[in-house]
């Protein structure tokens, strides 16, 4: 467990103090190696390393490395059983990521790239985790977040008032203006009625989406929200197979589609996502593992903004993203670009 550089806190997994990371590392016989990583809130991390070691493991030992859309079938179905996403997702995406690392640093190709390659400049946001912060605090972080260089940011709503939380968007949005993207995220706290009357509120204060209005297992519910609120609607998060999001999609219950790479079972299936999106002319927002995403967004022609997330990663990369106007760029480095300093993450290593 990595502690937070700062406490976190969100409509429903509270005060956030850690957060857990799983990484994978895969040579092949010439010697590349490619790097994968997913990670946990509160619980889950001991669980999603003991898949892989256990179960993912044996599948890829004397496979070829190149065909990662095989591996990832046996991989599935291996775990279908206790899988169809979960733990198993999260597992599966460690594996999967490192796969396609490896495949473009042997290939000596960045992988947005290798994906596709559309445009490595990608509008980036701050995804403030933020519920429980004082509204001075709340005013300084997004000050501090333009002052990097963003141009578009994220608040968390869903406090025990609703009255509350338009308080606090209506602060937000008088300091940055009517040029900043500003976006509302609710991590699934209220009911469809409540969620309805709160994107009508919001929709005075120019809200980009609504993101995770209620529980992502209510798809009609989404629909109503999406319908009758008046705000686009983001989700995805907490989808962790490509099936989900056909249903969310196909009900038109979504319109930044949401998919996190560490837990949707990696980027053969957030392909698939990003495609179906494209198929149903809707944009991909990221979540989570932002320099990941980053290569991802880069990838695709429907990429939408590039979530910053607020766990702090950072601090344990040799090369962590920056921003220009609003605007990051994917690197040029063979791969993913990632690298994670062992060295110093190793003092939170457990067995
Ligand atoms: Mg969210």
């Amino acid at each position: 467990m990595i502690p937070l550089p700062t406490v976190l806190s969100d409509s429903t997994h509270g005060i956030m103090t850690h957060f857990g990371m799983v990484t994978v590392r895969i040579t092949d016989d010439e010697g590349n190696e490619g790097l994968g990583y997913t990670y946990t809130v509160n619980a889950g991390s001991k669980a999603v390393a003991c898949l892989i070691e256990e179960d993912i493991k044996p599948i890829l030992l004397n496979a070829d490395e190149d065909c990662i859309e095989n591996l990832w079938q046996k991989s599935w179905w291996h775990l279908h059983f206790v899988g169809r996403g979960g733990i198993a997702a999260f597992a599966i995406a460690a594996v999967d990521v490192a796969l396609w690392d490896l495949k473009a640093r042997s290939f000596k190709t960045p992988l947005w790239k290798l994906m596709g390659g559309n445009n490595p400049k990608v509008k980036a946001y701050a995804g403030g985790i933020d519920l429980q912060m004082p509204i001075d605090q709340l005013l300084q972080q997004t000050q501090d977040n333009l002052a990097k260089g963003l141009k578009a940011i994220k608040m968390k709503v869903g406090r025990e008032k609703l009255s509350e939380d338009i308080d606090r968007v209506r602060a937000v949005r008088e300091l940055i203006g009517d040029d900043i993207t500003f976006m509302v995220d609710a991590n699934m706290i209220w009911p469809v009625d409540v969620a309805i009357q709160a994107a009508r509120k919001m929709a005075d204060y120019n809200i980009h989406w609504l993101e995770e209005p209620t529980n992502p297992d209510d798809i009609t519910g989404y629909a109503r929200i999406q319908r009758e609120g008046g705000v686009p609607i983001a989700a995805g998060e907490n989808f962790h197979n490509l099936e989900e999001f056909r249903h969310l999609i196909s009900a038109e219950g979504v319109t930044f589609v949401e998919p996190d790479v560490a837990t949707c079972g990696g980027i053969t299936p957030w392909l698939k996502i990003a495609r179906l999106a494209e198929s149903y002319n809707l944009q991909v927002t990221s979540h989570g593992v932002h320099d990941l995403n980053l290569q991802l967004l880069a990838a695709i022609p429907n990429g939408s903004l590039l979530e910053i997330h607020g766990f702090g990663l950072e601090r344990f990369l040799k090369n962590p993203i920056t921003f220009v106007d609003g605007y990051t760029t994917a690197s040029e480095r063979p791969g993913h670009g990632v690298e994670l300093d062992f060295e110093l993450l190793a003092q939170y290593q457990t067995k």
